[in-house]
């Protein structure tokens, strides 16, 4: 499935504008820069599948991704999408912004059926700030599942990794809709790649 060229279907900016419930949905949010457009690229193994280095003024809309090759009628529907989320904590973004950003992401959340789980990325080098927990408090209201997965932990020493992993599960253990497993990643060195890759499919199935 990933080895397959995935393509670009739309980039939605409201609710009325996703494409009709289908295949199962992933998602992955994240802090601007936390690398989340490398991740997806080099989970798809695809350099210019989602556009790296955002920049702050671009219109806030959902991406979804699907692997090629489905006609997408009757039973031959892709397998799953991939939904990237726009990136939040702007140190710069007007409230309206963030407002927009927060209505667009929780319409979704609590609306989408389909959609099975919402990655987390986390700057290995910073953890779960402030920022953040106000997401994973959206992602808990809304009661959908999240995994946390560390990114950039090439920037950091190895034997820091399992501490911080260790770290992140203190964090979140009180949270109800978090899962209870931390994944690490390196898109720079594809590391933790084929786990992400397998939890994937396996909430995608779930
Ligand atoms: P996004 O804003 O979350 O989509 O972040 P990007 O994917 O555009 O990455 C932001 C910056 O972090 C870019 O300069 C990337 O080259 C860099 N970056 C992304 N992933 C990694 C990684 O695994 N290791 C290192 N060292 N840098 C990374």
């Amino acid at each position: 499935l990933f080895t397959r060229p995935w393509i670009f279907i739309r980039g939605v900016p409201a609710m009325k504008f996703l494409p009709p419930e289908g295949p199962p949905e992933i998602a992955f949010a994240g802090r601007s820069n936390v690398g989340k457009s490398s991740l997806i690229n080099a989970l798809v193994n695809q350099k210019g599948l989602a556009r790296t280095s955002n920049t702050p003024g671009r219109t806030q809309e959902l991406n979804y991704f699907v692997p090629g090759g489905f006609s997408g009628e009757g039973a031959d529907l892709p397998p799953m999408a991939l939904v990237d989320m726009p990136g939040y904590g702007y140190a710069t973004a007007p409230k309206e912004k963030v407002d927009d950003w927060t209505k667009l992401v929780f319409d979704y959340l609590k609306g989408r059926v389909t959609l099975k789980r919402v990655y987390v990325l986390i700057d290995a080098r910073h953890g779960i700030k402030a920022k953040d927990d106000e997401v994973l408090s959206l992602l808990d209201k809304a009661a959908v599942s999240y995994q946390i997965v560390l990114t950039k932990t090439d920037k950091i020493k190895a034997a820091g990794v399992p501490r911080l992993i260790e770290e992140t599960l203190q964090k979140i253990k009180k949270r109800p809709a978090a899962f209870p497993f931390v994944l690490a990643t390196s898109s720079e060195r594809n590391e933790g790649l084929e786990e992400l890759r397998a939890a994937i499919v396996l909430a995608a199935n779930g």
